[in-house]
């Protein structure tokens, strides 16, 4: 596909499909075996690769240290991190770009820069077992004492705290002018207080963990907040977009990985003395998973340069859940497909499709159900019309 971008574009497309296809790849199936792992000196050389290509930190200010990559540049790279399997493209860490506009000082050195640098990494404790697409719901706390907050709440499917150094905690004000209000926290890993409840067993093979985490009176300076109190569920919002859009670009370059697989695959298994691309029945099924493809990479394309070039926030929020939801449920149709085209071998663990068959089904759920974005889209077609969503 011959889509229009610059030379540099192409040049940053090019430089993380090299890396991806000649690096990463290579150790899925190691990976598969082992819990997710790899051996330390290969993660250790696909950290740095990642920095030395520029690959790292791309939607951070250039003044932090990071590239500072336009949105449809970071979605040509997160296409490419989606051709891999067992999240071993996670090395390409994209930092919460909504919090220099938002953190203090302070907290810009303590955290952010450090994360930008890839000294420190975070993750989000916000889902509860009582409130996932229901975010408002939470029952975790945040109560002012003297300078201080203290923190209680239970969080569930809290992604790589194995591996994280400090946190971002999302609970309700008790007291003070924002009572009720959400508000986020920075929370450093060990903490008194915090703990790990249990790691759940997941679909997927990661190194990454998803633990339930217990915090029990976790003690805070005040100068953990970010930005306000009451600002925690507009911070999340923020994240969301961008994560979706991102969720599109890697499921674009799943489905990718997975036609070409499967058409190599297709054009040299012969059953019944002829290859089973002759059959028509095979030969279908993976001309509607590129034609899908196709519509789904031209729609999320779009979407990132509609963002770069300063499109209205509200039709951003439709068009990233629209994205998010054609391009996952796509990839995950082409995946069956995939799993069904290499019959028995695609229900084997060292086979992609039998790995991204696990692995996408993921993107129908995180950062928003494919019911969540319907729903959100149906809101935005009421309140702006037909030409705004698809115009
Ligand atoms: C692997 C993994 C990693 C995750 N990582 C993190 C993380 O790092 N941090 C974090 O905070 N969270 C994380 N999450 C949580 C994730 O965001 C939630 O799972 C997701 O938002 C859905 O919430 P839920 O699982 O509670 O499902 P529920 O909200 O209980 O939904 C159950 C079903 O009901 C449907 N439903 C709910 N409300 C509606 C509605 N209004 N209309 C129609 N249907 C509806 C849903 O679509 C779904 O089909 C992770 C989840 C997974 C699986």
């Amino acid at each position: 596909m011959t889509y229009p971008m610059t030379d540099e574009d192409r040049d940053i497309q090019e430089r993380a499909r090299k890396f991806v296809n000649e690096e990463l790849i290579p150790h899925e199936v190691e990976a598969e075996m082992n819990a997710g792992e790899i051996d330390p000196a290969a993660k250790e050389r696909h950290t740095k690769l990642a920095k030395e290509l520029g690959l790292f930190a791309m939607n951070m200010p250039k003044s932090l240290g990071g590239t500072e990559m336009t949105m449809f540049q970071q979605t040509l790279v997160s296409e490419q991190i989606g051709r891999v399997t067992n999240a071993l493209g996670w090395v390409v860490h994209t930092p919460p770009a909504w919090a220099p506009g938002v953190v203090s000082d302070e907290q810009l050195q303590r955290w952010i820069a450090p994360t930008v640098r890839g000294e420190r990494s975070e993750c989000y404790a916000i889902t509860e077992e009582g409130a996932g697409s229901d975010v408002d719901a939470i029952s975790a706390t945040a109560s002012r004492d003297g300078d201080e907050y203290v923190l209680n709440g239970t969080k569930m499917h809290v992604t790589s705290f194995n591996h994280a150094d400090y946190a971002f905690f999302q609970g309700k004000l008790v007291g003070g002018d924002h009572e009720g209000e959400h508000a986020m926290f920075f929370v450093d890993i060990p903490s008194d207080g915090l703990r790990v409840v249990r790691v759940p067993a997941y679909s997927h093979t990661y190194a990454d963990q998803h633990p339930l985490v217990e915090f029990k009176d976790v003690r805070v300076p005040v100068g953990n907040l970010v930005g306000e109190e009451g600002g925690g569920m507009a911070y999340t919002y923020e994240w969301f977009r961008y994560e979706r859009l991102m969720i599109a670009a890697r499921c674009c370059g799943a489905a990718e990985r997975l036609i070409e697989e499967a058409t190599a695959f297709a054009k040299s298994r012969v059953q019944f003395g002829e290859p089973i691309i002759e059959f028509q029945s095979i030969a279908f099924m993976l001309a509607d998973s590129v034609t899908e493809l196709h519509a789904a990479r031209l729609m999320t394309y779009r979407l990132a340069q509609e963002i770069d070039e300063g499109v209205d926030v509200k039709i951003q929020h439709a068009h990233c859940s629209m994205a998010k939801l054609y391009a996952s449920e796509m990839a995950n149709r082409v995946a069956d497909r995939a799993v069904q085209i290499f019959g028995g071998r695609g229900y084997m663990r060292e086979n992609v499709a039998e790995r991204f068959y696990r692995e996408l089904r993921v993107d129908r759920i995180w950062e928003g159900t494919s019911e969540i974005q319907r729903a959100i889209i149906a809101d935005q077609l009421a309140k702006r019309g037909t030409q705004a969503l698809a115009g």
